[in-house]
């Protein structure tokens, strides 16, 4: 038995049993589940005793909302979510001729949550293929509605594009060879500023130093170069008293950063995807359209490890959904041998959120601590020098048993 999170005058109000949906997942997804809710589930013991408890609540997609609700994202589960305004969710496949582009990517769209907000950043002892992977510490904010993942392109030879086509040619004389699949790329004002708002108040919030507006604008520029031009306008409507440009660091600070200011920056994508590794620590939290912002949290997770240490959450005005950042790994389902690490460290984004920052931190000490002890699942123990492998169970049960150590 719980009772719902509400949320009044954009503040939520969390009760000490909160009910929150989960949706387990296809693939490995049940595995990585079983040993999340077991962490979790321990941490708010230890940290509150009887007082608080999460009442999980199972809402089915995927492969079980196929076999137990006939549809592989039904609407209860979508409306379980907006009820309740906190989710966590395992990963999902995307079986082909679905219907469905992503599953997830729906869920996103649907509930319109718009922010994708991945931190990235090493835990000791994690094998790495970087010389500094503890200089990496970033928050990306990726835009999770638009872009070419809007879903409108159409197929070579359709009757579609061959009108876009003639279209094009007519109307606005432009040439595109009739052999061409097309695309579109939406990129607007409201879902860009509205992204970048949300990286710039968590940067002002939380202390962080800069937000790097990451964009392909010397080539997009009616796309991603309006992304970063909204971006700096809304830092200079919005935010004023608290951030400063890059430029003006340097013209009237000397390239010192006032106390408390957040520095706005911006790179070009494909530079910013080698400044991450030559420059990792110039860099904190970044803003990016759709696509960028895919790739570069990919990549960013390489550094400190590999998916399967990479948390994620998906915010809208009020809806919050925490994912793993990988997929349901199919190779591995039903093995118990997946990394639970990125579902609990989703878990450990859900229990901040909430406000239960004593539970966040056991999880967050116990992962470091078994980590440390080199007791890690197969992604970490084959590039980790005398380490034991355990399976994803017992990975969880080493966690549980050192949250009694660091409590
Ligand atoms: P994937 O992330 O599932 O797997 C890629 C590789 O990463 C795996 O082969 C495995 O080696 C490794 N890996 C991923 N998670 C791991 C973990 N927890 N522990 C250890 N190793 C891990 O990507 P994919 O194979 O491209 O996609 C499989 C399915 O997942 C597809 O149907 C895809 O649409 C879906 N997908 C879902 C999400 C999501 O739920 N947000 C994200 C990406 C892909």
């Amino acid at each position: 038995m719980g009772e719902k999170i509400t949320v009044e005058a954009g503040v939520l109000r969390v009760p000490e049993n909160p009910i929150i949906p989960f949706i387990e997942g296809d693939g490995i997804g049940p595995d990585i589940w079983k040993a999340t809710k077991m962490v979790l589930d321990e941490a708010v013991y230890r940290a509150y005793g009887q007082e608080r408890r999460i009442a999980w609540l199972e809402v089915l997609a995927g492969q079980k909302g196929l076999e137990h609700a006939g549809s592989l994202l039904p609407d209860e589960t979508l409306d379980a979510i907006r009820i309740h305004l906190v989710a966590l969710k395992g990963p999902l496949g995307t079986p082909v001729g679905s219907g469905f582009r992503s599953l997830n990517v729906a869920i996103r769209q649907i509930l319109d949550l718009y922010a994708c907000v991945r931190p990235v950043r090493w835990y000791r002892g994690v094998p790495s293929p970087v010389k500094n992977p503890e200089q990496v510490n970033l928050v990306i904010f990726r835009e999770n509605t638009e872009d070419v993942y809007a879903g409108i392109e159409w197929k070579k030879g359709s009757p579609e594009v061959l009108k876009l086509i003639s279209f094009l040619r007519q109307e606005l004389g432009v040439e595109v060879t009739e052999d061409s699949g097309l695309g579109i790329k939406p990129i607007s004002e409201r879902a860009s500023k509205r992204l970048v708002r949300a990286a710039i108040r968590y940067a002002v919030e939380n202390g962080r130093r800069s937000v790097t507006l990451v964009h392909k604008g010397n080539i997009m520029k009616f796309t991603e170069g309006a992304f970063c031009e909204w971006g700096y306008q809304l830092a200079r409507e919005e935010f004023r008293n608290a951030v400063i440009t890059e430029e003006e660091l340097w013209r009237d600070h000397a390239g010192v950063l006032p106390e408390g200011a957040v520095v706005i920056k911006d790179r070009i994508a494909d530079n910013m995807l080698q400044q991450l590794l030559t420059r990792t620590s110039d860099y904190d939290v970044l803003a990016l359209p759709n696509l960028n912002g895919d790739y570069l949290s990919d990549a960013a997770a390489a550094q400190v490890g590999g998916l399967g240490m990479a948390p994620g959450a998906n915010f809208g005005d009020t809806i919050a959904v925490f994912e793993a950042t990988h997929g349901s790994a199919p190779k591995y389902a039903g093995q118990d041998k997946a990394n639970p690490s990125s579902l609990i460290l989703s878990g450990v984004m859900l229990l901040e959120h909430i406000g239960w920052k004593e539970a966040a931190a056991l999880v967050v000490n116990s992962l470091e601590m078994t980590i440390e002890e080199r007791r890690v699942t197969y992604d970490l123990a084959r590039n980790m020098e005398g380490a034991q492998e355990l399976k994803t169970s017992e990975f969880a049960e080493a966690l549980v048993s050192n949250m009694a150590k660091v409590s």
